[in-house]
């Protein structure tokens, strides 16, 4: 037996509960996982408040994140005793994932963790953290080099905070861009050197602005990143990887056919795993354990549904690692 947060399909919505369950009510697939930690992402709070359909079947285990160590393996990849991650393939929406004790997964989902990554260290980082580096290597791919002006939107959420990390640390001059005033120390803490107010960005602007950005990794959307692009400089590019203001893009083309600027998408979930495997690696070289202990709060499986209306509404600090032993 194990513990599992568990969503069911109730008459005309959902219930969540901590239920102990056995592996007979995991799906097959070659690798059995001792799940050490999950983590808590905006797409968890999606699944967990039943809002857009993240959830496909039931029951299931939500939780699109984990690491742990693999119990059992059928696979030549992988052998007892490795220390693995897990992020998207719709882990934890269509199959169940991390928000439990064990987890049944396919090994080709499964990245080797790095030497000397802990899988808590490795949670502490999770999507948002693989995210925010596949926007950086997206940025680099693109020419922008370090030394410039780069902004960050929602700087105090999971993606947002390693973003403004990692860009920091590899020598960019970061913005923050923040609704939350109250989280200033923080950013500056992860290395931003100025703040800018969302106030300024959220609202419909002008199809050209004054050129600020050489680069910026933009998770909100909405008229926040058609202002974005506006005030990107000449020859620069904007990684787009989320929806938090909103999934319209009510820009024009002036940006690109103007200034050469270029809208870089970003998704982990079907993210090739070389892609993955490079990206951790350098994660695991750019980031310190300590680095993230300090962005990320611990939570139990108990605390998740709360956790939910929370990070949807804006609420969350950095990371949260899920210990699901709690
Ligand atoms: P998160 O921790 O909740 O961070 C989102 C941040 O966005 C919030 O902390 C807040 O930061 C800001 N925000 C909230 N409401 C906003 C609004 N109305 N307008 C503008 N900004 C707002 O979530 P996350 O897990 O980092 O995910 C961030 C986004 O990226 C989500 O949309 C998620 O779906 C997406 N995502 C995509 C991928 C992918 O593969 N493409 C992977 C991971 C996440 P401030 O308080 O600092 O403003």
């Amino acid at each position: 037996e194990f513990r599992a947060l568990v969503a069911r399909q109730s008459d005309g919505g959902q219930t969540v509960a901590v239920e102990r369950l056995t592996e007979a009510d995991l799906p097959e697939a070659d690798v059995l996982v001792d799940v050490e930690y999950s983590s808590f992402n905006y797409k968890d709070g999606l699944a967990l408040t039943g809002k857009n359909r993240i959830l496909r079947n039931y029951p299931i285990i939500p939780g699109i994140d984990l690491a742990g160590v693999v119990r059992s393996s059928a696979s030549e990849r992988f052998n007892a005793g490795d220390h693995v991650v897990l992020t998207g393939w719709s882990v934890g929406e269509s199959w169940s994932g991390g928000f439990a004790e064990r987890a049944r997964l396919k090994s080709e989902w499964l990245v080797k963790l790095p030497d000397g990554v802990t899988s808590r260290h490795a949670m502490a980082i999770g999507t948002a953290g693989l995210t925010a580096m596949l926007c950086v290597m997206a940025l680099e791919k693109h020419g922008v080099t370090p030394g410039g002006d780069v902004l960050v939107t929602g700087a105090a959420g999971g993606v947002g905070s390693v973003a403004v990390r990692l860009l920091s640390r590899l020598g960019y001059k970061v913005s923050a861009l923040t609704g939350r005033r109250s989280e200033e120390a923080f950013l500056r803490s992860l290395g931003a050197s100025a703040i800018v107010d969302r106030a300024d960005y959220q609202n419909p602007g002008k199809p050209l602005q004054a050129e600020r950005w050489q680069g910026a990794v933009d998770t909100a959307g909405g008229a926040l990143l058609a202002n974005v692009l506006a005030s990107t400089a000449y020859g620069g590019a904007v990684a787009a990887c989320g929806l938090a203001a909103g999934a319209d893009l009510p820009s024009s083309v002036f940006p690109f056919i103007l200034r050469n600027v270029a809208l870089l998408g970003v998704d982990s979930v079907q993210c090739p795993i070389a892609r993955r495997e490079e990206a951790w690696g350098r994660l695991a070289a750019e980031l310190t354990e300590n680095d993230m202990a300090d962005a990320a709060a611990v939570a139990g499986l108990e605390d998740l549904p709360a956790l939910a209306e929370a990070i949807l509404a804006g609420q969350v600090r950095g990371r949260t690692i899920v210990d699901v032993r709690k």
